[in-house]
């Protein structure tokens, strides 16, 4: 059997989001973006966020969905999306501290926005989501 479920009609968004597949961090990121882009936006979901654009670039699958998004779409931001514990970079423990852990997520967030921006003309927003106090 297949459930029918009534869908948005408007078919510009103001945002497309990648961020990483981890329930632990949905729930606050889902309101996050509802309070920042309530027109709507396009996800993109892939354990690890930007990890398979920096290292893969244009043959990886963010790129190509970044592409679809935005030529059917024409979404204004690209906003990426890490977070802490990730288990696609081995977690937490991984790391030495969560200093270490934080460098390497701003890293692969600079480098994910380098790419991006050889190709794609929007503005592009970082976030890191933590457990921590900052
Ligand atoms: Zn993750």
């Amino acid at each position: 059997m297949i459930g029918y479920i009534r869908m948005e009609i408007q078919h510009h968004c103001e945002a497309v989001v990648v961020h990483c597949i981890d329930f632990r961090f949905q729930k606050r990121l889902n309101e996050f973006l509802a309070e920042k882009f309530p027109e709507g936006y396009d996800r993109i979901a892939i354990a690890g966020g930007v990890k398979d654009l920096v290292a893969n670039g244009k043959e990886s699958a963010i790129w190509k969905n970044l592409e679809i998004s935005s030529n059917l779409h024409g979404p204004k931001s690209i906003v990426c999306i890490q977070h802490e514990d990730c288990g696609a970079y081995g977690g937490s423990s991984a790391f030495g501290d969560f200093a270490a852990e934080q460098q390497l997520q701003k890293s692969e967030l600079e480098k994910a926005e380098e790419l991006l921006k050889q190709q794609f003309s929007q503005q592009i927003e970082t976030y890191f989501f933590t457990m921590e106090e900052l």
